[in-house]
């Protein structure tokens, strides 16, 4: 069943329109890839999940219900939570604190708290009084992917984990990815880099000028395929 469903799914920044009619849908359990270039309006989908941008009401549904109109943290509270580009930490705040406001929208128990994150992510259990700033970018990743599971989400939408970080410290990052997907979460995420994203993903959908263009399981869709589908030429 699909737990989050997008029908002709519009954005718009003021006069702007970045997304025009985007349909596609995150099955239970299952991990979903957006690829394409800059500016595409991977990041805008997610926002306009996640509750960032409002306006299209009736477009998102989530478990068959319109959250289109819902505000970002009360789609939080429905079990969606996002990993922002750019990680967006608290930079005064230590590793654990940043970690602690994660929590906020989180319903009754589940699984993840401190002691799991830091089985996650064994470095921030030895960072976890340093503060924000005192971190590598990678860290401060970890840190944000931390804070997104801490609401214990059944929907992780993750923006570009990997931009700007070294190979090695993608590498461990993405190791996480399968064991968050065991918990039965959905995951969503954006990336640049196709050999990545086919790798972690069940399927796939690239975009391009605001438009999917392609979707479809990793095993299923061609180089050339893809190379047409990122930059519109064969
Ligand atoms: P990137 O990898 O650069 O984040 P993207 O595929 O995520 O690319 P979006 O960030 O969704 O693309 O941007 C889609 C379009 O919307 C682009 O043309 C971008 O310039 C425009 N855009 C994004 N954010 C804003 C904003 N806050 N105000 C105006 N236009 C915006």
């Amino acid at each position: 069943m699909a737990l989050i469903e997008t029908h002709g799914l519009t954005a718009f920044y003021g006069d702007f329109q970045a997304l025009f009619g985007v349909d596609m849908h995150v099955d239970e359990g299952e991990t979903v890839a957006v690829i394409g270039a800059n500016g595409a309006g991977k990041s805008t989908l997610l926002r306009s999940i996640s509750g960032l941008i409002r306006n299209a009401p009736e477009q998102i549904l989530y478990e068959g219900k319109k959250i289109g109109a819902l505000p970002a943290p009360d789609v939080v509270c429905q079990g969606i939570a996002m990993v922002p580009e750019g990680r967006r930490l608290f930079p005064s705040l230590s590793v654990e604190e940043n970690l602690l406001i994660g929590r906020y929208g989180r319903s009754g128990g589940g699984l993840w708290g401190l002691d799991a994150i830091y089985d996650l992510f064994p470095v921030l259990k030895e960072r976890r009084n340093s503060p924000g700033t005192a971190l590598s970018g990678g860290q401060q990743q970890m840190v944000a992917v931390g804070r997104a599971l801490m609401s214990n989400p059944r929907v992780l939408l993750c923006d570009e984990v990997s931009l700007g970080l070294a190979p090695v410290i993608i590498k461990d990052i993405y190791a996480a990815f399968p064991k968050i997907r065991a918990t039965g979460a959905s995951i969503v995420i954006i990336e640049q880099d196709i050999g990545q994203a086919l790798k972690v993903a069940d399927r796939v959908y690239c975009m391009m000028e605001g438009r999917v263009t392609l979707t479809g399981t990793p095993a299923s869709l061609s180089r050339d395929d893809i190379h047409a589908a990122y930059f519109g030429v064969h």
